[in-house]
């Protein structure tokens, strides 16, 4: 199973992913954790990445992109990986088709979760309040800047996947357990 978890910041993917690749014994891999963890070890990724991180933009295509590379071709994505936060633009997906057209393995479904821009601000705010860790959660200005970037050069892969013929779309509003349930049945039916 080969799965995209798309949608805004705030959204819940993290959570949903968790919980997805518990269940399914994949690997869940998160970019946006994958960077946090080079920031924290101070390598020459974190370093880079970090300014980009700290304004709410998105980090360089290329950076990303090879991270991801390294990352699926390590054993335990063989038979499958859910990816969190990536891709966020098209030209992320069109180098992440390229990269499963060299594995010889096909995409499965694209869940986008969907939740209105002023309950994303409440949210990711509260998250930040309750100790989220995130640097980016705690201030308005910055949560805006990700919003915008979402809308501006992540939302096109909406349309991206639909052409693909790869997309569920869900609300992401509701309990943890209602939206799981959404998700597993979308997943469900292969
Ligand atoms: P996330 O944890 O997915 O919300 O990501 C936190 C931050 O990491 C984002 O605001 C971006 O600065 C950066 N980031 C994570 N994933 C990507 C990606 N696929 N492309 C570019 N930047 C990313």
């Amino acid at each position: 199973m080969r799965v995209i978890l798309l949608g805004p910041p705030g959204a819940g993917k993290g959570t949903q992913a968790t919980l997805i690749t518990r269940n399914q014994r994949i690997p869940h891999i998160s970019t946006g954790d994958m960077m946090r963890c080079a920031i924290a070890e101070g390598s020459a990724l974190g370093m880079k990445a970090k300014a980009f991180m700290d304004a709410g933009k998105l980090v360089p295509d290329d950076l990303v992109i090879d991270i991801v590379r390294e990352r699926l071709l390590k054993e335990d994505c063989r038979n499958g990986f859910l990816l969190d936060g990536f891709p966020r633009t098209i030209a992320q997906a069109q180098a992440l088709d390229a990269m499963l057209a060299k594995m010889n393995v096909a995409l499965g479904h694209v869940v986008e979760l969907e939740v209105a821009e002023d309950e994303l601000v409440k949210r990711i705010l509260s998250r930040g309040q309750a100790g989220s860790g995130r640097s980016d959660d705690n201030d308005e200005e910055v949560i805006k800047k990700r919003l915008q970037v979402y809308r501006e050069q992540t939302a096109p892969l909406s349309e991206y996947y639909s052409k693909a013929k790869k997309l569920r779309k869900l609300s992401g509003l509701g309990t943890v357990e209602e939206i799981q349930a959404g998700i597993s049945q979308v997943l469900k039916k292969g």
